[in-house]
């Protein structure tokens, strides 16, 4: 807004203040807004203890100072846990299209003062590099995709699809009001949508300074526990039999041990080393291409599977991680249990994981049990309009970086989305250091460059989303 009082003012003054605001448009003026917004959203701690409703709260009144009607703005959560809200957020559209779902946790893992090098709760920018709890998962994002949001309707960009916001509670540490799952139980007209953008689970990385790709996520392995146990009657440990639950269930775990799924690509995996070739050389480049292709080389397939790296984007996999049996030292094991971790490729039932671990313990001794069911993530089809964006984006901002489908092996809150029935994906444009994963770690940072371009980015992502066909 320009006041009564600039007209007094000279005309290099004026133009001085107008330029100022963050309605101007200027490209700097909204890397220090989107900075503000950064040191905000990391000041107010919204660990899993605290919850996300002071950060929505922030958000809201944000939005309001920017001209969002108040009804285009919902702030809201399950009753019975009143630190877990949500916001969702509306930029209106012509409503030629169907709209797009933006979805970015607000929640945060622990951090202890005595850990880090600085406050995680201040947002601290040192050589380079802006240091706070949550500043690559997921708050930068979050800042990015408001700022963008903000600048969007500062302008009065009217897209042909309604753009959808929401900012949500507890992604982090299995949270029990995880803000994705409840808003589409509880208000599936709030936040359907055509497609979904999760910034969280996108991944643009850079090795020894030189930017590699910008990956897109399309895909999440599912997650699935079991359990193998075996019991006996016990006894005294001089007269040892052949009925040991600790033999049976170690056997079984020794077979586990040497067993390998089989090979199951996808679509998203097959366009993932057949692109992923392009950023290797020799052996590994041909071994990739293969993959790629429609009948892959078994040698390719055997040498990339001795990577884990590659390996676990070939394949399922399951892993013993606990194992517990007997109770003295002088007396035989009444039961002995393992715990048995899978992660599965989309499309594997549970039915059918289940009969490969009974194949594989190969003992009716051994009986198994489910710990926790898989969640189902089916994947989203590799969508070529939003590859090609992202493409564009890239070739402008990032020359000679690769865009990349890729299915992930952890999970985001795309898992809810995508059980929804709402296609995801993955795309964001903060750069970080494959060989300095600091999510979750101490000193989480990003580079003060790396997130102006992601604010650029996500600017200019939203915008072209909302008229895409
Ligand atoms: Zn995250």
């Amino acid at each position: 807004m320009i006041s009564k009082r600039s007209m007094f003012l000279s005309g290099a003054m004026a133009a001085l203040l107008v330029s100022a605001g963050p309605g101007a448009g200027a490209t700097e003026d909204w890397h220090a807004f989107g900075r503000d917004v950064l040191k905000q959203l990391i000041e107010i701690n919204s660990e899993h203890a605290i919850g996300s409703t002071e950060v929505t709260h922030a958000i809201a009144d944000r939005l309001t100072a920017a001209g969002f009607a108040r009804d285009d703005i919902k702030l809201l959560g399950p009753p019975d846990h009143p630190t877990k809200g949500n916001l969702v957020v509306r930029l209106k559209g012509t409503g030629k299209l169907k709209p797009v779902l933006y979805i970015g946790h607000l929640d945060v893992v622990e951090a202890e003062r005595t850990d880090w090098s600085y406050d995680p709760f201040k947002l601290t920018e040192k050589d380079g590099w802006l240091y706070g709890r949550g500043t690559i998962d997921m708050k930068g994002q979050d800042a990015s995709t408001l700022t963008a949001l903000i600048r969007l309707k500062k302008e009065g960009y009217i897209p042909d699809r309604d753009i959808i916001v929401a900012f949500t509670a507890d992604e982090e540490a299995g949270g029990d009001a995880n803000g994705v799952d409840w808003l589409l139980k509880n208000h599936r007209d709030l936040v359907d949508a055509e497609f979904v953008i999760n910034p969280d689970s996108g991944e643009g990385r850079y090795k020894n300074g030189h930017k590699l790709y910008l990956g897109i996520q399309t895909s999440e392995k599912e997650y699935m526990t079991f359990g193998w146990a075996a019991t006996d009657k016990g006894g005294h440990s001089s007269r040892p039999g052949p009925a040991n639950p600790i033999y049976h269930v170690a056997g079984a775990v020794a077979r586990l041990a040497q067993y390998r799924f089989p090979l199951h690509l996808t679509d998203t995996t097959r366009e993932y080393f057949s692109k992923r070739a392009e950023l290797e050389s020799g052996q590994v480049k041909a071994d990739m291409l293969s993959v790629g292709g429609a009948s892959p080389d078994p040698t390719a397939v055997e040498r990339l599977s001795a990577v884990v790296e590659t390996n676990i984007l070939l394949r399922s996999t399951c892993v013993a991680t606990q194992f517990d049996g007997g109770r003295s030292e002088s007396a035989l094991p009444e039961l002995a249990k393992a715990v048995i971790q899978c992660r599965t490729v989309p499309g594997e039932t549970q039915a059918w994981i289940e009969k490969i671990l009974n194949d594989i313990a190969a003992d009716p001794a051994v009986k198994l049990s489910v710990i926790y069911p898989p969640d189902i993530s089916p994947e989203s089809p590799v969508d070529l309009r939003i590859m090609g964006e992202a493409e564009k984006l890239a070739r402008d901002m990032w020359p000679g970086v690769a865009v990349i489908p890729f299915m992930s092996a952890g999970a985001s809150d795309s898992a809810f989305s995508r059980a929804g029935g709402l296609p995801s994906y993955g795309v964001d444009g903060t750069f970080q250091d494959l060989d300095d994963d600091r999510a979750h770690g101490k000193d989480e940072r990003v580079g003060v460059e790396a997130f102006n371009q992601e604010l650029d980015f996500s600017y200019r992502l939203m915008k072209d989303l909302g008229r895409m066909k």
